[in-house]
């Protein structure tokens, strides 16, 4: 049989999050992030639950083109545009719609030999200083925009740097207010904004992480009042117990010294399955529906939980590291990060499994697939 230690997609959860956000942002149409093989959710079984979507958006042009051909025919954007001058014929021939960002990338749409246009996002830098143009030459690089005949629909995007925190905001607000025009649509908020700052919806909205049911700003409460549930569970199992004396160490480089007579339960999941091996003595980890935690540093393979007061745990007993009893956010605080890098971490040797519960699921067919 196979390691346990495996992930567990929660479709109908996916499925529902972004019923959520539609009905939230209703009236703007909704880009699902779908980045970074959507988020370490797997990309190609996970979208299928996300049929009801207006356009998905990412990074990746390979994966971009993998939608195509597993059969989605509504609107792809590249958030980072393309990369070299060339890929302009596979946003042709793949109708992707592309951010642009710089003029090497209008000077590659121009010369390039196209029969049908290319539907572009035309990112302004309000603030953030990583991709864009600046705002005192916006309306110019819409005026290039427009001059271009192998240019279509233009849309006008930026980017928050601090929605889940408020600071700046009204500064890039005022950035964005005054650098675009009115005639053309807008595209400006990513999670947090679409929870927090319903004046940016405009015409579309760009949530990634809450789709699967974690928060922008790192702390789940910030998120707990929205109805999001969480979509992906890492869990794995009690591999066996040790008897460890008082003053006792555990683990490599002896980071752990026990403070009393412990029980310790040695699991099935290390830094090579993507849990964080930074992570501290104290992370919250769920031994047999028990909160407890971790003690000792991450091994490749293997983690040490304290399971003490848990006379009951044993060999084989569930191990959830986070996802439908521990949010993934509480995880990620204890280790000093946020859960969108937890998520994007677990390892191709992670078994994924995925679950739907609706009886008339609307994408039964793709258990097939992953
Ligand atoms: C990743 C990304 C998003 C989504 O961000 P979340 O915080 O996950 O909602 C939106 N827009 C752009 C340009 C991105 O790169």
């Amino acid at each position: 049989m196979s390691r346990p230690t495996k992930v567990t997609i929660n479709l109908d959860a996916l499925s529902h999050n972004l019923s959520v956000i539609k009905e939230r942002v209703k009236g703007s149409k909704v880009w699902s992030v779908v980045k970074a093989d959507a988020y370490g959710h797997g990309l190609s079984c996970v979208w299928p639950a996300l049929s009801h979507t207006d356009g998905f958006a990412l990074i990746e042009l390979d994966k971009a083109i993998m939608l195509r051909e597993q059969g989605w025919v509504g609107p792809i954007l590249l958030l980072e545009g393309f990369f070299k001058p060339e890929d302009v014929y596979l946003l042709e021939r793949y109708s992707l719609t592309t951010t642009v960002h710089s003029d090497w990338q209008f000077d590659a749409i121009e010369k390039a030999q196209l029969e049908r246009p290319i539907n572009i996002y035309l990112k302004l830098n309000s603030g953030m200083n990583r991709l864009g143009y600046r705002s005192d030459v916006y309306q110019q690089a819409i005026a290039r925009a427009k001059s271009i005949n192998n240019i279509g629909s233009i849309i006008q995007m930026s980017h928050f740097a601090n929605a889940d925190t408020g600071l700046n905001m009204d500064a890039q607000k005022a950035v964005i207010n005054q650098a675009m025009v009115k005639e053309l649509p807008r595209c400006l908020a990513n999670s947090a904004a679409t929870l927090f700052y319903p004046e940016t919806y405009q015409d579309w909205v760009r949530p990634g992480i809450i789709l699967y049911g974690v928060s922008p700003s790192g702390i789940w409460q910030d998120i707990a009042d929205f109805d999001l549930q969480p979509v992906m569970t890492f869990n794995s199992e009690i591999l066996a117990i040790q008897q460890v004396k008082k003053g006792e160490q555990i683990g490599y480089g002896s980071r752990y010294i026990a403070e009393r007579d412990m029980r310790i339960g040695v699991v099935a999941c290390g830094y090579a399955d993507g849990y964080p091996r930074h992570a501290p003595d104290g992370t919250p980890v769920v031994v047999n529906g028990h909160k407890t935690q971790l003690v000792g540093r991450i091994s490749m393979d293997m983690l040490t939980v304290d399971v003490t007061d848990f006379p009951d745990v044993t060999y084989g007993n569930p191990v959830e590291l986070w996802g439908e009893q521990l949010p993934v956010d509480d995880v990620a605080t204890a280790c000093g990060t946020i859960g969108y890098e937890l998520l994007c971490a677990i390892a191709p040797r992670v078994t994924v499994e995925v679950m739907i519960n609706l009886p008339n699921s609307t994408f039964s067919d793709l258990n097939e697939s992953c």
